[in-house]
């Protein structure tokens, strides 16, 4: 598992010949992380079955594994009014991270100029205020909607004003049929990304069985080096923005 900030940025350290992957969570219910009460040092007792909790039992079964997720809140946060701020810190501080999912749950289609980099930038500043300069700056869209960045509000996606505090997102997020591709090539736009839903279907209705069949032959595989790029495909695939990472081709 890697961070979705590090995905985007094409920070990818993951070990030789291991796929790296990005865990992320929507909607801050009480399934991606509950808390049952606090124990007597004050810090949040984590309920074992939600996501969170499972996460930590598999983080400490396999030290040698990566383990991160990213959490995307709306204005309830995590809907648990005496635990949020705790919450929040405590993703931060334990190596997952937070984003925006719009003040409201806003289906960005709708709204207006303003409401839209309203409820945007409100969830910008709300996780400031909580966070500093700890969340990643990310938007997971509601619905995926927009689903074309051609429509009017798309601009205030990626970028926009609220309250006085201007704001840009480093990444959006749409929701799930098929998973992306590597950072480091031509067809990557950070500000529209697909995900793929970790459901079980018996392999058919892109659950994630199927996902895995669809990534046979591209899944990424990391060379292990952060500062090289390896691949056997023609040299045109990759984005030639990236100057600072050496290209090793094979035929
Ligand atoms: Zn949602």
């Amino acid at each position: 598992m890697i961070k979705l900030s590090d995905y985007i940025k094409g920070n990818i350290d993951t070990e030789y010949g291991y796929s790296p992957i990005v865990l992320t969570f929507d909607d801050g219910n009480d399934n991606n992380i509950k808390v049952t009460g606090l124990d007597s040092n004050g810090d949040i007792i984590i309920d074992k079955n939600s996501a969170v909790g499972v996460l930590e039992e598999y983080k400490k079964k396999y030290p040698d594994y990566n383990v991160t997720a990213i959490f995307f809140v709306t204005g309830a946060l995590f809907n648990q009014p005496e635990y949020n701020e705790k919450i929040l810190k405590w993703l931060v501080n334990n190596g997952y991270e937070v984003g925006n999912h719009t003040k409201g749950h806003n289906d960005l289609r709708d709204t207006s100029a303003s409401k839209t980099q309203e409820v945007i930038g409100y969830m910008y500043n709300k996780l400031e205020d909580i966070l500093e300069n700890k969340y990643s700056k990310i938007l997971a869209l509601p619905f995926g909607s927009p689903y074309v960045k051609s429509h009017a509000n798309y601009q205030y996606v990626i970028s926009g004003e609220y309250d006085g505090k201007k704001y840009e997102s480093l990444g959006a997020l749409r929701v799930g049929w098929e998973p992306e591709v590597s950072p480091f090539s031509k067809d990557f736009d950070a500000t529209f990304l697909k995900r793929c839903r970790a459901y079980d279907n018996n392999g058919v209705d892109f659950d994630i069985e199927m996902v895995f069949k669809m990534l046979d032959k591209t899944r990424y595989i990391s060379d292990g080096n952060v500062e090289t790029i390896v691949t056997s495909s023609n040299k045109d695939v990759i984005n030639s923005k990236i100057t600072d990472k050496e290209i090793i081709l094979y035929e």
